[in-house]
C-alpha cells in the first residue's frame, strides 16, 4: 500500500473534488512574484512604458490581449530571448510536493488543471513531469534567432480566472462545488470565489484573499492531499 501525505492511495475511493485549479507562479512553482514581473526586471525593459501599458490594462483602456502584446513587445526591445528566458527560469524551483500531488490527484481520479496570468514556458520548463487535463495559460513563441517573434494571450486572466473554473467544470462535466482551486495572488479573488472549495496556498497569499479561501496552507510542501481526498 502506498501513502503519501498520510493518505493510502490505495484506500481512495471517488475523490472528493473531481477537478481541482491550480495557479501557477507562486503556488505550483516556489517564485513569489508574477513571472512578468520578473522578467521585465531581468531585461531591464522601459519602466515608464510598462507602468503605461498596466495603467491602460487596469483602467480598460485597452485589452488584455493588447496589454500583452505591448508587454512583449518591451521584452523583445530590451533583448529578451528564448534561451536567456529559460536560463532565467531554471534558476526557479518547483513547489515541493507540487508534482506529487498533480499525479496523486490525477491517480484518484480527479482532473487537474492549471489557470495562470503566467507564462507556458515556466510550465514547461519545471514542471515537464506533470501531466495536466487542461492548461489555461498565456504562450510565447519565438523566431528562428530566438527573439521573441508573437505571442497569445490567455482569455483567463485576473476576473476572468473565474470564468476558466466554469469553462472547466462544463468541459469535464463536474458540478461547481465539486471545483477545488489552489491559489496564491491578486489576481485568484474572483476564482477563489467561485470555487467548492478554495485553498489559499502559502504566506505570501493576501489576507484579503485568505478571507475568501476555505482553507489557507503553507509551508514548504504542498501536503494538501488530506484536503482534497476522501478521508480514508
Ligand atoms: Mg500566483
Amino acid at each position: 500500500m502506498q501513502v503519501l501525505f498520510g493518505v493510502a492511495i490505495e484506500s481512495l475511493g471517488a475523490m472528493r473534488y473531481d477537478l481541482v485549479i491550480f495557479d501557477l507562479d507562486g503556488t505550483l512553482i516556489a517564485h513569489h512574484e508574477p513571472i512578468w514581473k520578473t522578467l521585465h526586471r531581468h531585461f531591464g525593459s522601459d519602466p515608464e512604458a510598462r507602468l503605461s501599458l498596466v495603467r491602460r490594462g487596469l483602467a480598460g483602456d485597452i485589452s488584455y490581449a493588447e496589454w500583452f502584446d505591448g508587454d512583449l513587445a518591451l521584452l523583445r526591445a530590451a533583448g529578451a530571448t528564448r534561451a536567456a528566458m529559460v536560463e532565467l527560469v531554471r534558476g526557479m524551483k518547483p513547489t515541493v510536493g507540487a508534482s506529487a500531488l498533480v499525479a496523486a490527484l490525477r491517480r484518484g481520479g480527479a482532473r487537474v488543471a492549471v489557470v495562470s496570468g503566467g507564462l507556458r514556458l515556466v510550465l514547461d520548463e519545471l514542471l515537464s513531469d506533470c501531466t495536466f487535463d487542461a492548461v489555461f495559460i498565456n504562450q510565447v513563441w519565438f523566431g528562428p534567432a530566438g527573439t521573441i517573434e508573437r505571442g497569445l494571450a490567455t482569455a483567463y486572466d485576473l476576473g476572468a480566472k473565474a470564468a476558466a473554473l466554469d469553462v472547466l467544470a462544463e468541459r469535464f462535466d463536474v458540478p461547481v462545488g465539486r471545483v477545488a482551486f489552489v491559489g496564491d495572488g491578486d489576481n485568484d479573488h474572483a476564482i477563489m470565489a467561485r470555487a467548492g472549495f478554495g485553498i489559499a496556498w502559502g504566506e505570501h497569499a493576501p489576507d484579503t484573499l485568505v478571507a475568501l479561501a476555505d482553507h489557507h496552507a503553507s509551508g514548504d510542501m504542498m501536503d494538501l492531499m488530506a484536503l482534497l481526498a476522501p478521508a480514508p
